[in-house]
């Protein structure tokens, strides 16, 4: 398959057959793509040829792997046009948010890079005269990485740039709706130099894969990007070889906004936020507490971006609310809505499929929000701000660390004691102070609860790959 200058098909040997899945553009429900079911076998293939390639790479020189990251990233910066273009056609975010996601996909690439060079170790001293205590990092092994399709770049690049960067060899099973991002990924890890065997692609039943991949020992690692039922599934089956996990699961945020906050500021990175890739972020804010002293005005703000959004095929640069993904995700967003009206919230922006069609959802504000609502307990990974008033603080930390989730929020406000006091307390593993994009290749990423284990990103996202060896010399 070609797609622009890329040739994906150089991904996979084998021809279309009845089993290979569909990828379709979700705003036209043209078909993209043809990916292969494959067999056990194939992944089977796949774990042993990194298993094999886990010795060589892992022994490779680190300017040397360095050197082939940063070319892959170059080269995916080279080809961010077509990659963007891609993204849009099986994920139907905008144009413009694919581009952005391109280069945060490169930034990740180029930023691990260099912490190939920076796995040092550690001396300790010791207690006794006769002995001294080395710590050094070595890389955990095969990698298995499992990723969701609301970012089918950036969430590859996460896993996969920390891990080859270790020294790991990764087989990658990317979300069926889009997986052509990943393999197009692939292509050009190929050539960027990367030996055969340290990135693999494997599609197909996901079941079936995950239930190989986990119960293999021959797997050092288990990186998962989803769902918090998938991770808990995964979880339990990765007991058996007792394998280290990487999860990165849901996400329930909330966006407070405290009585000195700038308003223009704060409405306008809640509608960013809120509303980008159509609320199908995992930390993209569920739950709005304004405070009741500048809640008009806030809302005011807010409305204002609400009602400038466009809903549209991605590849219009008029266009800024994508379509959601699929019919399910659709059904959930108007699941979330009807309960929150049945149980007395207020409909105040949208509520309902927008008209040009598809599975496009309006934009959507609801007012008079209570946390016994939908809203308020799950993710509802739609265009849907559920906002309500409060006076207490107190209340608020409360109704946010009830959450079995813990990923993300957002604290707008002027006062920097109260604004680090209030972050402090709440139990979430990133919050935004003033500002709302969290993702940044340096920054750990990840939750605490039910929203995950471990960090993506940043020195941790590579340790996360790397096991300790302490040894202790006698002198
Ligand atoms: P999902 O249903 O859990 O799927 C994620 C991936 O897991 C897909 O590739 C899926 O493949 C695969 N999968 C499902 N069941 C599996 C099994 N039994 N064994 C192995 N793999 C399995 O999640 P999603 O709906 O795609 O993604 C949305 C979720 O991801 C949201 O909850 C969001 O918050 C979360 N997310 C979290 C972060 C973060 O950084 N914390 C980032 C992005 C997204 P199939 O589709 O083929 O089943």
């Amino acid at each position: 398959m070609q797609w622009g200058r890329l040739d994906i098909a150089g991904a996979f040997s084998r021809r279309r057959t009845a089993a290979d899945s569909v990828v379709r553009d979700p705003a036209t429900g043209a078909v993209v793509g043809y990916i292969p079911s494959m067999p056990a076998e194939a992944v089977e293939a796949a774990i042993e040829a990194a298993h094999n390639a886990f010795a060589e790479w892992s022994a490779v020189a680190s300017p040397k792997r360095a050197r082939l990251l940063r070319r892959l990233s170059q080269l995916i910066g080279d080809h961010t046009d077509d990659l963007a273009e891609l993204l849009t056609a099986e994920q139907g975010k905008p144009l413009a948010e694919a581009r952005a996601e391109i280069g945060s996909a490169a930034a990740y690439f180029d930023f691990f890079a260099d912490e190939a060079r920076r796995l040092n170790g550690e001396i300790i001293a010791s207690s006794r005269a006769d002995s001294r205590i080395l710590v050094s990092h070595k890389p955990i092994g095969v990698v298995a990485a499992i990723t969701p399709w609301n970012f089918p770049a950036s969430m590859v690049a996460r896993k996969v740039a920390p891990a080859i960067a270790a020294g790991c060899p990764v087989i990658l099973k990317p979300a069926p709706q889009t997986p052509l991002s990943a393999l197009a990924m692939a292509v050009l890890a190929r050539q960027a130099g990367l030996p055969d065997g340290v990135l693999q692609v494997v599609t197909g039943d996901a079941a079936s894969i995950g239930t190989l991949l986990t119960h293999d020992p021959r797997i050092g690692f288990l990186s998962f990007t989803g769902s918090t039922a998938t991770g808990r599934l995964l979880y339990a089956q990765c007991a058996g070889t007792i394998k280290k996990l990487g999860l990165e699961l849901g996400g329930h945020a909330s966006f407070i906004v405290l009585p000195d906050a700038d308003l223009d500021k704060a409405a306008a990175a809640a509608a960013a936020a809120k509303f980008r890739n159509s609320g199908q972020t995992c930390v993209c804010p569920n739950r709005f507490f304004v405070h009741e002293a500048v809640y008009a005005g806030f809302l005011e703000r807010f409305l204002a971006h609400v009602d400038r959004l466009v809903p549209g095929d991605g590849r219009d640069p008029k266009s800024t609310l994508a379509p959601l993904i699929d019919e399910p995700a659709l059904a959930k967003v108007e699941r979330h809505v009807a309960d929150a009206i049945a149980r007395g919230a207020q409909l105040t922006r949208g509520g309902r499929r927008a008209a040009i069609g598809g599975t496009w959802y309006e934009a959507t504000v609801l007012e008079g929000v209570d946390q016994t609502m939908l809203v308020s307990c799950e993710e509802t990974f739609g265009p849907v701000a559920a906002i309500s008033s409060f006076t207490d603080p107190d209340d608020v930390r409360a109704m946010v660390n009830a959450s079995s989730y813990g990923l993300a929020g957002y604290i707008w406000g002027r006062d920097i004691a109260t604004l680090l006091k209030t972050a402090e307390s709440l139990d979430l593993g990133m919050v935004g102070i003033n500002a709302v994009h969290l993702g940044m290749e340096m920054a750990p990423i990840g939750g605490v609860k039910q929203s995950g284990l471990g960090r993506e990103g940043g020195h941790a996202g590579i340790l996360e790959y790397c096991e300790q060896q302490y040894l202790l010399v006698g002198v």
